[in-house]
């Protein structure tokens, strides 16, 4: 796939090109490629002078607003990288990012600032301190933000009002060499679902490739509207929907989060023709009264990535949308969000033997192998770890060459899950090699079990863990949760697990709960409840 250096080359491009299409949609406010392209150029100016020199890094902790976007861009323009910051991060976990990557600059909400932000900073190496207005921006009238940016509360007089210092700094960008493929875009986190968070390195060259990658293969008409749906600050969201949308000169449409009933009402306004998200995400849309198929009806493409996808729900959305297949999509971080997904027009198979649904089949110039123990390949139908090259693949994490060494040697990346290939060069994600639980000496993967739960009428929600069993090592605990209005015990749930699953794999125990722990990025969070379950 062809693709220049970076997508801020191909964002400058686009911004000359068409400066007046709107490049961000939020609420009914909208910044042009134009004013996109300027009020960047004055932040980066506004960063240079505050001394933020080509490879500093700007920590930017916001939702998805659109101050984000613009201080994604001044990094860049000033010739800097981005740490993507989860903005439910607490003061300890945002401490180590800040000082682990040596963030010279931060970008958070002002609520935030003022929270504990600041207090955090000031034992950090950050030097420069931007705010952004976003705390109430749920609403139409909070948009307004656009247009009239507020003078930085009397509080944050030690950090400025972003859009307020990207006006007061216009001009020309810092004359700073454009990002060359191999510079560093993202210190991305990774969200953690397995332990203490590492800086991938994202490089443009990662990213670009990726997005035009998308862009080619997705086709978009020239005024598509992208929504959103993943935060920013994980890669999905930054590069499947921001990165791919503005490399293709669209419009994305931002609401500020995740709340069932804004973005309904932005796919009503914005008609938007691609979205991708968690498959919880989505069931928890459809799940609104209003919700009807013709909300739906403008999308060309749905995508679920960055978790497993059970076959149930896939079933469950295509009836209660309308008919819309909702399209698995296999990625991490470290490979720059995707690297398998389904080909347009195709849906994926189910593995007859196991009824795995498949992830998709790994896109052009992506290499995956599947690999046993000692590294060898293995053939089609043998699980084994997943493992990938290409030109998304991260060359490490930062500051952290052993582990970088480990997981990614001569550039492969080793996934850390485990899967198959079958003949027709369809890929199946079946687990995460350290979820799984061996009960008796028997290899029970979560993900399979937790299938057949979504199957169950009155499971919404479910996630399986070993839990220690002084008999088998460890035994298979089950913990749902239930459809708004259903209702079902426990014991009637292992039940149904028993009639469809062997011996060694039902759970023998199910909890319900009201509601499964998540990332913000709506994963469920296996680790917790196995913390839970003792
Ligand atoms: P950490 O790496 O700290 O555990 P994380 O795993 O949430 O955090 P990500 O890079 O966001 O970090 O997640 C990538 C992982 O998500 C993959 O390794 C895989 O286990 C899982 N995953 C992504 N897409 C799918 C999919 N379509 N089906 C099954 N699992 C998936």
């Amino acid at each position: 796939v062809e693709h220049p250096p970076s997508v801020l080359h191909t964002f400058l491009d686009v911004a000359a090109r068409i400066p007046d299409h709107r490049a961000l949609a939020y609420f009914d406010g909208a910044l042009t490629y134009g004013e996109l392209d300027a009020l960047s150029d004055g932040l980066a100016r506004h960063l240079a002078g505050r001394g933020f020199a080509p490879g500093d890094r700007l920590a930017i902790m916001l939702q998805n607003v659109p101050q984000f976007v613009v201080g994604l861009l001044a990094a860049w323009k000033a010739g800097g990288a981005v740490i993507p910051v989860n903005p439910m991060y607490k003061q300890a976990e945002l401490a180590h990012i800040l000082t682990d990557a040596g963030a010279a600059a931060i970008l958070c909400s002002e609520h935030a600032w003022d929270g504990y932000v600041r207090a955090t900073v000031a034992d950090s190496p950050v030097r420069i301190a931007l705010t952004a207005d976003e705390h109430d921006l749920q609403t139409r009238d909070d948009a307004r933000v656009l247009t009239a940016p507020r003078l930085p509360a009397g509080t944050t007089s030690d950090a400025d009002d972003v859009l307020t210092a990207a006006r007061a700094a216009a001009g020309p960008r810092p004359d700073v060499a454009l990002p060359a493929a191999g510079d560093t875009a993202l210190i991305s986190y990774t969200s953690g679902t397995s332990g203490r968070p590492k800086g991938a390195l994202n490089t443009h060259g990662n990213i670009s490739f990726n997005a035009h990658r998308q862009v080619r293969v997705q086709g978009f008409p020239a005024d598509a509207v992208v929504f959103a749906l993943a935060p920013l600050f994980h890669i999905t969201g930054m590069v499947c929907q921001l990165s791919a949308a503005l490399a293709g000169g669209h419009t994305v449409a931002l609401a500020h989060r995740f709340e069932p009933g804004v973005v309904l009402d932005a796919f009503r306004e914005h008609r938007p023709v691609y979205t991708v998200g968690p498959s919880t995400a989505f069931m928890a849309l459809l799940a609104r009264p209003d919700a009807t198929a013709d909300d739906f009806a403008s999308f060309l493409l749905i995508s679920s990535g960055g978790a497993p996808l059970p076959p149930a729900v896939v079933e469950a959305f295509r009836t209660r949308s309308g008919g819309l297949y909702l399209a698995n999509g296999y990625g991490l971080t470290e490979c720059t969000a995707p690297c398998a997904s389904v080909p347009p027009g195709t849906e994926a198979p189910v593995d007859p033997a196991s009824g795995t649904l498949a992830v998709g089949v790994p896109g052009p110039g992506t290499m995956v192998r599947i690999l046993d123990d000692t590294g060898a390949e293995v053939p089609f139908g043998t699980q084994g770890e997943i493992a990938v090259t290409g030109p998304m693949v991260v060359p490490g994490y930062w500051n952290r060459p052993e582990e970088s060494r480990a997981a990614i040697p001569g550039g492969e990346l080793l996934t850390g899950d485990v899967g198959f290939m079958d003949e027709d060069g369809w890929l199946y994600v079946v687990d995460r090699k350290k979820d799984m639980i061996n009960a008796s000496g028997f290899k029970v993967w979560p993900r399979e079990v937790e299938d057949v739960l979504y199957t169950h009428p009155a499971v919404r929600e479910a996630a399986v863990v070993g839990v220690p069993d002084a008999y088998r090592g460890e035994s298979v605990k089950a913990y749902v949760s239930l459809r708004p209005g259903a209702t079902a015990d426990a014991a009637e749930i292992v039940a149904y697990c028993k009639e469809r699953l062997a011996a060694f794999k039902y759970p023998r125990e199910v909890e319900v709960l009201g509601d499964l722990p998540k990332t913000a990025t709506g994963k469920i969070l296996r680790r917790e409840l196995k913390v839970r379950a003792g």
